[in-house]
């Protein structure tokens, strides 16, 4: 069996939908990395019962450790160390170490930023925040409060890990708690979740699904999800190591049906296979956006190293721009408009030409909400992706908003150089 922790997000901030949880996609993320399934995350307020209940819950559903996030600070909302400390059964006390470990650190923070503290308040939230459940492991502070490990106090049951609610000081703590040899036991012994992913361009979820449905008594063992996320179906498998041989009777099958839009066999992402490929031909590329503005560019940009291909983009939105900066004629925008195959063409030749690329990219559309007509409706956009004697064109005509239009274009434009970067 695969080891598995489950995590209790705490705030009434975080439930209310008022900050948005990052610690619990975070420790999903990081446990996956150790190999460790996740069973439940549970978002809980600021109310010591509802705490209680989520706890005793996660610690009697088959977790071997239970993570919580919050609730550690100096105010009375924050009640998690008591909390946690009921649930598994022992007392609170004094730790007089912590409490002058916390002192110093406040102090340390006080000067630096200048705060003017009331000294006896000071004091108070010291102390509770240097309150620890008997036979607790203390995590030392990354901001002023401490994380703790708490075991169970009768034998059986997983320990609590109690973390920080500030995602900096949650994530500062995760090292020296994962080297926390109650929680290194707690996970031991036990096998590694495995996570494999394989990415589809242009198949539709249905195909998808006739293909699994098809191999379905050769996939036991395997939790298949499957999710169109930006236009690509992202197929994400998790799997114990004695359930190997069924991932890789999936991945022949997905070879076998959709060999023309498997574009990712091995989790790697279309960024990462763009910019393998311009870095493996030495090549670099342009750009020249209109209704994207700029968002190709930045999104090549996002990868570090990408100075060793990316040279240049222009925001060519006005046509009068799309004349001056790649040349596009002006006939051909009277002509054919601007948002036209021939425009794309013109500007990923401009781009690539003014910029002395290997590769051009031309993006112009309508992105709405507002400026469609009957033949070129909202949603609209033309790509072309070319080098020196060979161009790659696309029309697309997106549905839905204006921020959406945009997005789903520069992956479309990514998949058209990753195509030519293959021809
Ligand atoms: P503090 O000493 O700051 O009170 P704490 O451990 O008690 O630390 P919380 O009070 O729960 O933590 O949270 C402090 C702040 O950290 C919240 O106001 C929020 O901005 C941020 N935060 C807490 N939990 C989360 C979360 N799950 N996702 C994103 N941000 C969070
Ligand atoms: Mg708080």
């Amino acid at each position: 069996v695969v080891a598995r922790a489950a995590v209790v997000v705490t705030g009434t901030e975080v439930l209310t939908g008022r900050v948005t949880d990052r610690n619990g996609p975070w420790l999903a993320e990081q446990l996956r990395i150790l190999g460790v399934d996740i069973g439940q995350i549970v978002v809980v307020g600021d109310r010591p019962a509802d705490l209680a209940s989520a706890l005793r819950f996660l610690t009697s559903s088959g977790n071997d450790l239970v993570i919580t996030s919050g609730g550690l600070g100096p105010t009375a909302d924050d009640l998690t160390a008591g909390i946690v400390a009921a649930v598994q059964g022992r007392e609170l006390q004094l730790d007089p170490e912590l409490e002058q470990q916390i002192t110093r650190i406040v102090e340390r923070l006080s000067a630096e930023r200048g705060w003017h503290t009331d000294p006896e308040s000071t004091a108070a939230a010291t102390r509770k925040q240097a309150m620890v459940p008997r036979g607790a492991q203390v995590l030392p502070p990354v901001g002023t409060a401490p994380g703790l490990v708490v075991p169970p106090a009768q034998g059986s049951g997983p320990p609590v890990l109690v973390l920080p609610g500030p995602p900096a000081e949650l994530q500062g703590m995760w090292p020296a708690a994962m080297g926390d040899p109650l929680i290194q036991a707690a996970l031991s012994g036990r096998e590694e979740l495995l996570q494999s992913t394989a990415r589809l361009w242009g198949t539709p979820e249905s195909e998808l699904a006739a293909t699994l449905r098809a191999h379905r008594d050769e996939l036991d063992g395997l939790e298949i999800t499957t999710c169109l996320r930006d236009g690509e179906l992202e197929i994400v498998t998790r799997y114990s190591p004695d359930a190997q041989p069924a991932y890789a009777r999936l991945q022949a099958a997905l070879a076998a049906d959709f060999a023309p839009t498997l574009f990712s066999a091995d989790g790697a992402t279309i960024d990462e296979i763009v910019a393998a490929g311009l870095l493996g031909a030495s090549a670099t590329i342009a750009t020249a956006e209109s209704c994207t503005a700029g968002l190709l560019a930045g999104r090549l940009a996002d990868r570090p190293g990408s100075s060793a291909y990316l040279l240049g983009g222009f925001v060519t939105y006005a046509n009068q721009v799309k004349q001056q900066l790649v040349g596009v004629p002006a006939e051909l925008l009277e002509t054919v408009g601007a948002v036209s195959a021939e425009v794309a063409r013109a500007m990923a030749d401009g781009a690539r030409q003014r910029l002395g690329t290997t590769y051009g990219v031309g993006i112009t559309g309508i992105a709405g909400p507002g400026g469609g007509t009957p033949d070129k409706p909202v949603g609209l956009v033309h790509l072309c992706v070319s080098r020196e004697g060979r161009a790659l064109e696309r029309r697309i005509v997106v549905p839905g908003s204006r921020a959406h239009v945009r997005a789903r274009s520069v992956v479309v434009a990514l998949h058209l150089l990753r195509e030519l970067l293959a021809s």
